[in-house]
């Protein structure tokens, strides 16, 4: 298999070098790996006659009755015409021009394949892939042909989709079928029925019926991502077993006290589960590093402090992390409400407690006598130290790089259990392989009783009536965001249009009868403090703002989310801002507001808001629309490039591969039972060939 390609019979050095070149083909196994992108099935062709507006891709047989080149520069075409005895068929190429005039002959019937569109009241197709017509043999049977992705300079060298299909047909006359071993435990393949690796191979080449390459595509996407999930689920077993960790032995008085007594709510399942996952990993005596999603509203807050609790009990401290002075505050509040009637310290630390305070909790902390510390990124500085830090809780976790938190973990003799809260929900498929190596939970499922928000779009033609709107609710006593998109902080225009709509919303609302709060990345930490803080006390009624309030503010009181230039955000952005309201028993309304004319995708954007108010959905919308590499809250991985696998439509074999996956190493860690072994020493041999080993 690994055989360099030019020593297959009918390449050679010179095509040898070309296949390297243009198609990244090296050895054997590459060749084979060159998949088809469709097979032609010379018993399916279609008439000229039947193609009307709507037909797609489809397959005539015609004679090629006219061919010639028109325009100059950069207009120049090549055109031409087929007849098939039921209507002509216009050809167009742009491209190679040429090439393709001086390879067709004039007269000759064609095997016509591509996709048609109606130009003129005519049929037309645009570069159509053109091969002489040879018709099928008696009793042939292969009728599938497979076609193979190729370049024009390929063509143009004789090593177009043809003939990668005769090199293939060749360099499989040569394979045994102990060259292309099996890799997948014979139990898998039984209860699965797929097929075996060869035919698998053998079959998405050269399959004689569509069903057969549906099979051998199956099977292949589903080895594919199997492996991956193999290495993940070792990786992660790995640490498991090397990492020491504090062991929380019991749940305690504090925990029970808290959980009868004091819980305002009863738990979700969700959060009962997670409660459960958590308490499973501190028993172990392994370090606990569990990635916690659960969109907007889903309530981690009490998760956390449950669990630090449940740290508590067995007698160590906890911290907890936010991103951001102001929803340290909010968690400080929240949970110091909570804690009351509990005999537990809480305090907080960031970059501006005072130095007397500061020293305080330094002692406090070093004593064992402060339980609970909540904070920012001042929590890691060097000076700070825990007598037994026993649990972290990192709260909306991108803000934080990998080495900030690193930091901490050095701060205690043995690593402190880690929980990390994410709010930007990634899709199953997504989170299963940028995150296959960590534990992992979500929380599904929102408190009882929310009112969704009811998401509209309007363009600014409405803009008065937006504002009206915002008045009525205002004289109800609610309050209303105004955001706009000022996405890089530098950026100069974007912060004339805030400059610009502030002095808009208050023509709207003059003083005193209402009063705005504005809060930008340019202002001084204080003065956007003192902004936020009126905004939450509720003495003001608007905030207009940038999308620094994205994350984490909480006020129950704001009923109303306006999104200027809704179109130039993210979907997880504008999710994220939308969480901003709806926190209160009040119906709350979120308005996109945009230009007239919006880009397609922006279109599709605004619609998916305004039809779903769920996290999970509007994240599946946003890897579709995008592809894997963007999404937000997804760590930049190889884990991502799979060559056949789709993570937007491939959710089952992806589930199934992911479980079948954790059984075996589950039941076989070393993988050194005897139906494991092939699958082992298939790992073995790919090692360093893939960038997996990157990932831990
Ligand atoms: P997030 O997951 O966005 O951080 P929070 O923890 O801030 O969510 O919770 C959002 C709101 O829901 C809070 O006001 C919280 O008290 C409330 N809450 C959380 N869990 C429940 C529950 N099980 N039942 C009712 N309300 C809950
Ligand atoms: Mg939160």
């Amino acid at each position: 298999m690994s055989t360099p390609i030019e020593f297959l019979k009918g390449v050679g050095p010179i095509r040898g070098d070309l296949l390297k070149k243009d198609l990244n083909i090296y050895t054997f196994e590459d060749l084979l790996g060159h998949f088809p992108f469709r097979h032609i099935d010379k018993t399916k062709v279609n008439s000229i006659a039947d193609i009307h507006t709507d037909t797609d891709f489809i397959q005539v047989i015609g004679r090629l009755t006219h061919l010639e080149a028109i325009g100059e520069g950069r207009g120049r075409r090549l055109v031409g015409q087929l007849q098939d005895g039921t209507g002509v068929l216009e050809l167009a190429w742009f491209q190679s021009i040429n090439w393709v005039e001086k390879n067709l002959v004039l007269g000759s019937r064609y095997l016509v394949y591509g996709r048609t569109g109606v130009f003129n009241n005519k049929p037309q197709m645009v570069h159509p892939e053109m091969e002489l017509f040879v018709p099928a043999q008696q009793g042939a049977k292969n009728l599938l042909e497979p076609v193979y992705p190729s370049t024009e300079k390929l063509k143009a060298r004789n090593l177009g989709g043809r003939q990668l299909a005769a090199l293939t047909k060749q360099l499989f006359s040569q394979l045994k079928q102990r060259d292309i071993p099996e890799n997948i435990p014979n139990e898998v393949l039984a209860q699965l029925r797929l097929m075996t690796r060869y035919d698998a191979y053998l079959k998405i080449h050269f399959p004689s019926s569509p069903e057969e390459y549906e099979r051998a595509l199956n099977r292949l996407k589903f080895e594919e991502f199997f492996i991956a999930q193999v290495r993940l689920s070792l990786i992660r077993l790995q640490r498991h077993k090397s990492s020491q960790g504090v062991l929380f032995e019991k749940v305690g008085d504090y925990f029970n006290n808290f959980y009868n007594n004091h819980l305002p709510f009863e738990l979700t399942n969700a959060q009962k589960r997670v409660l459960k996952e958590i308490r499973q990993d501190t028993a172990r005596g392994h370090q606990m590093n569990r990635l916690l999603q659960g969109d907007v509203g889903s309530g981690k807050t009490i998760v956390a402090l449950l669990s630090m609790l449940l740290a508590a009990d067995n007698g160590y401290q906890s911290c907890i992390m936010a991103p951001t002075e102001i929803l340290a505050q909010q968690h400080y509040a929240g949970l110091s409400e909570l804690l009351k009637d509990m005999p537990l310290n809480i305090r907080i630390l960031t970059g501006s407690t005072k130095a007397k305070e500061r020293r305080a909790i330094h002692a406090a902390l070093l004593d064992g006598s402060l339980h609970f510390l909540v904070g920012t990124h001042a929590l890691i500085e060097d000076t700070v130290q825990f007598k037994n830090l026993g649990f972290v809780v990192v709260d909306e976790q991108h803000r934080f790089g990998v080495a900030q938190r690193a930091k901490l973990w050095e701060k205690a003799k043995i690593p402190p259990h880690i929980l990390v809260m994410t709010a930007t929900p990634i899709p199953r498929t997504l989170a299963m392989t940028a995150y296959g190596d960590l534990d992992y939970s979500v929380m599904d499922e929102l408190p009882p009783g929310r009112k969704p928000i009811l998401t509209v779009h309007r363009d600014e033609m409405a803009r008065a009536s937006v504002m009206e709107f915002i008045r009525g609710e205002v004289e109800k006593g609610r309050q209303a965001y105004i955001i706009y998109p000022l996405i890089d902080e530098s950026e100069k225009v974007s912060y004339e249009d805030l400059m610009q709509g502030y002095e808009q919303v208050k023509s709207f609302f003059p003083e005193p009868n209402y009063l705005i709060s504005m809060v930008h990345g340019r202002q001084p930490a204080d003065m956007k403090q003192t902004n936020m803080d009126r905004f939450v006390n509720g003495e003001t009624n608007i905030m207009v703002s940038t999308t620094v309030i994205e994350v984490g503010v909480n006020v129950p009181n704001a009923s109303v989310m306006v999104i200027e230039s809704a179109e130039k955000f993210g979907l997880s952005q504008l999710h994220q801002l939308r969480g901003r309201v709806g926190r209160g028993s009040e119906k709350s309304f979120c308005i996109l507001l945009t230009g007239q004319k919006v880009s397609k995708e922006g279109r599709e954007r605004i619609k998916v808001m305004c039809a779903t108010n769920d996290g999970f959905k509007i994240a599946e919308k946003d890897l579709e629309l995008r592809g894997p590499g963007d999404i937000e809250g997804t760590r930049q991985s190889g884990a991502l490039n799979f060559k056949l696998v789709s993570l937007v439509n491939d959710r089952q074999v992806l589930e199934s591969a992911k479980q079948w996956a954790e059984a075996v190493v589950t039941k076989d860690e070393g993988l050194d039972m005897a139906e494991n072994l092939p699958l082992k020493s298939f790992l073995q041999q790919q090692k360093g060939k893939t960038g997996w080993s990157k990932i831990a």
